[in-house]
């Protein structure tokens, strides 16, 4: 079977950044990567080399950030005051922290520590970088008429309902 629009596909993936340094790895945690294709639920850059392909095939995709995660935006980095933090617990720099901002709960990786403020970086950590992803791909099912509805995969691996 073919990856095509509402096929639930299961994957194991190497993520490195361009320079090969490792960034994460579903086998290290033996968590295959589960997502219904052509709903936006993996990066574009990812799912489009992965449409027509089948279970059993191993390919090398590389993600320009334009089509990963993003370019970093310099003006990203705010100064805040940590009661806007929700929990912010210990702070500490490299953190992920939630800002309640004035648009809504942002997550940011806190730059500086201050006694009022923090530094804090909404760039997404893997913004700017160029992606390399080692793909295996385990099985390629056609989606349930529910997953259709959700727009996501459910199941071992998928999204999970409360
Ligand atoms: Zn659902």
């Amino acid at each position: 079977m073919e990856i095509a629009r509402h096929k639930v596909v299961t994957f194991h993936y190497v993520l490195t950044d361009e320079a090969g340094e490792r960034i994460e790895s579903s086998e290290e945690t033996g968590r295959p990567a589960v997502y219904l294709h052509g709903r936006n639920n993996l990066l574009p850059g990812l799912e489009a080399e992965l449409a027509g392909r089948r279970a059993g095939d191993e390919l090398k995709v590389t993600v320009l950030p334009e089509l990963g995660y993003g370019l970093r935006v310099d003006d990203a980095v705010r100064r805040v005051p940590i009661k806007h933090l929700v929990q912010p617990g210990k702070l500490a720099v490299g953190k992920t922290v939630v800002v309640n901002t004035t648009s809504g709960y942002r997550q940011a990786i806190v730059t500086k520590v201050g006694r009022f403020n923090v530094d804090v970086d909404f760039n997404h950590p893997l913004a700017g970088k160029t992606l390399v992803f080692d793909v295996k791909i385990l099985d390629v099912r056609d989606a349930t008429d529910e997953e259709i509805a959700h727009g996501h995969a459910h199941g071992p691996g998928g999204h999970k309902h409360a």
